[in-house]
């Protein structure tokens, strides 16, 4: 594997658009909300200061009932609990906060994380069967989603 194939360990605004990366003719991607991502083995769920109020808004509670009911300290904000089998609590038969749901779903699968590396893109491909299907993403957009998932997916 050659050194260019690789996001670099901070992929800060300044990281150049014309490096070359695995990923510079696009990668396709459609969600066929199986949810596999939403379920499954335990995880965190970042959720940013700013984003709390509009999904407590959608489920008509106070951000203090939400952060309660649903949040715990993760990073420098909070991630979303998870029941005992590692299953979103907004996920039944399809995610209920779809329209309000946090920058870390939105962003899947581009985060910083996945990106590291072909071999990362190869392995995730084998669980989420919405990759290599659907729109073609193109190498600016998926830097795009990177950089704004970098301050929750990156490794410290
Ligand atoms: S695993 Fe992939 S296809 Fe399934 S819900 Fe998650 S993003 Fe969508």
């Amino acid at each position: 594997m050659k050194d260019f194939d690789y996001l670099p360990a901070a992929a800060s605004a300044a990281t150049p658009l014309e490096r070359p990366y695995f990923f510079d003719a696009g990668l396709r991607f459609e969600c066929q909300r199986c949810g596999v991502c939403c379920t499954g083995a335990p995880g965190t769920i970042y959720m940013g200061p700013d984003e709390i109020d509009l999904v407590a808004g959608h489920c008509q509670i106070s951000r203090q009932q939400f952060i309660a009911t649903y949040l715990y300290p993760f990073k420098d904000s909070y991630s979303l609990r998870e029941d005992d089998q590692g299953r979103c609590l907004f996920f039944n038969a399809g995610c209920t906060i779809y329209e309000v749901r946090p920058l870390q779903c939105r962003s899947f699968p581009f985060w910083f994380s996945n990106l590291r590396s072909p071999a990362r893109w190869a392995r995730l491909r084998q669980d989420c069967p919405g990759i290599g299907r659907g729109r073609l993403y193109s190498k600016e957009e998926i830097m795009a989603w990177a950089r704004q998932t970098e301050h929750f997916s990156a490794e410290d």
